[in-house]
């Protein structure tokens, strides 16, 4: 079995923030991820509010952060997949799908997943028009008519970044004003291609091969129709990676979101949990780098007992 000081598990922002603290604290550090490192901050299409960076991709960003980590020392495990956790003792086990660690403390940072609307259509098409990544798919449809479903930041920036390949996108929100902050807002309203169906409800996606339509409902006007396009973006939300955590007994919300403290200590001594897995109120690239930051000087301070922990 192989001995690591600290094991993190997710390599998005959260956990790389983390690598790069503990790691610098001197930690023997180790982070494992399931996917390519980079989390689903990678898939921004465009980021405009990590304080330092008035404009970056969220690949971009990523990208500089996994860079970071091996500078500093963290190993880096990726497409390798945790497959379960004991935690009760005061050596924590890590099994995954290729061995199996032991450490002095986990952070877990296994993010969130992208919600489905759960209509007809939508799991039969996926990967043939149905996304929910903008940047991944939407080059696919360059000149063509793409629709987003959402009303929130994601659906905001995915538009934005879909306005400038597509001919016209179509934004389908079930309210008659958007969650999404006013400057993406303001954004949106100043481009000629992107058209807006308030009040509207996506209730069917159709195609023969590939999308080429859907149908909608319009709530207030109680109207059904169809609309032609060639892609659909589903950007309503996101649900928690917790299930290994919720497995090993941690402790959740009733959304299965990460119950932690302050210093991100979760409900088993020496497990910490940081990012979009948790019950922090705020999903942002900025407040999960926090956490993890958080997080991992809590284990390095556990572990070696600094001078101001004495
Ligand atoms: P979100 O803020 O929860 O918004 C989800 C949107 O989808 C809402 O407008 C919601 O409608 C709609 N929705 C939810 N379920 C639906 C359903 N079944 N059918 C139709 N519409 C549905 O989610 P998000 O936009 O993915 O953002 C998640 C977190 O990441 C947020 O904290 C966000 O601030 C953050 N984020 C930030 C940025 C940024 O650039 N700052 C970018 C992306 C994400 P209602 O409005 O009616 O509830």
């Amino acid at each position: 079995m192989e001995n690591w000081e600290l094991i993190i598990i997710g390599a998005g922002a959260a956990g790389l923030a983390a690598g790069i603290y503990g790691a610098r604290s001197g930690l023997k550090t180790l982070i494992i991820d399931e996917k390519l490192a980079g989390g689903t901050a990678a898939d921004a299409p465009s980021v405009e509010n990590y304080p330092g960076f008035p404009q970056i991709t969220g690949g971009e960003l990523a990208q500089n952060m996994v860079l970071h980590c091996k500078k500093v020392g963290v190993t880096i495990h990726e497409i390798e997949s945790v497959t379960g956790l004991n935690l009760t003792g005061e050596r924590k086990i890590v099994k995954t799908n290729r061995a199996e660690y032991e450490a002095k403390a986990i952070i877990i940072a296994t993010g969130s997943h992208y919600r489905k609307i759960g209509v007809k259509g939508e799991k039969e098409f996926h990967g043939r028009g149905v996304s929910y990544c903008g940047v991944c798919d939407g080059p696919f449809f360059k000149g063509k008519r793409v629709l987003v479903i959402g009303g929130g930041n994601s659906a905001a920036t995915t538009t934005l970044y879909l306005s400038g390949i597509a001919a016209e996108v179509v934004v389908t929100h079930r309210r008659d004003a958007f969650r999404a902050e006013e400057a993406l807002v303001k954004d949106i309203a100043s481009k000629e291609n992107v058209k807006v169906f308030w009040n509207t409800e996506v209730k069917e996606i159709k195609g023969e091969k590939l999308v080429n339509k859907v149908v909608v409902y319009h709530n207030k006007a109680d109207e059904t129709k169809e609309v032609a396009v060639d892609a659909v973006f589903v950007q309503i939300g996101e649900a928690p990676n917790s299930q290994i955590a919720r497995e090993a007994g941690l402790e959740v919300d009733d959304h299965g979101y990460i119950k932690t403290d302050v210093f991100q200590r979760t409900s088993v001594a020496g497990v910490y949990a940081a990012g979009d897995v948790t019950t922090h109120p705020v999903k942002q690239i900025g407040t999960a780098v926090g956490q993890g930051i958080t997080a991992a000087l809590e284990a390095y301070a556990v572990i070696r007992r600094p001078y101001y922990r004495k």
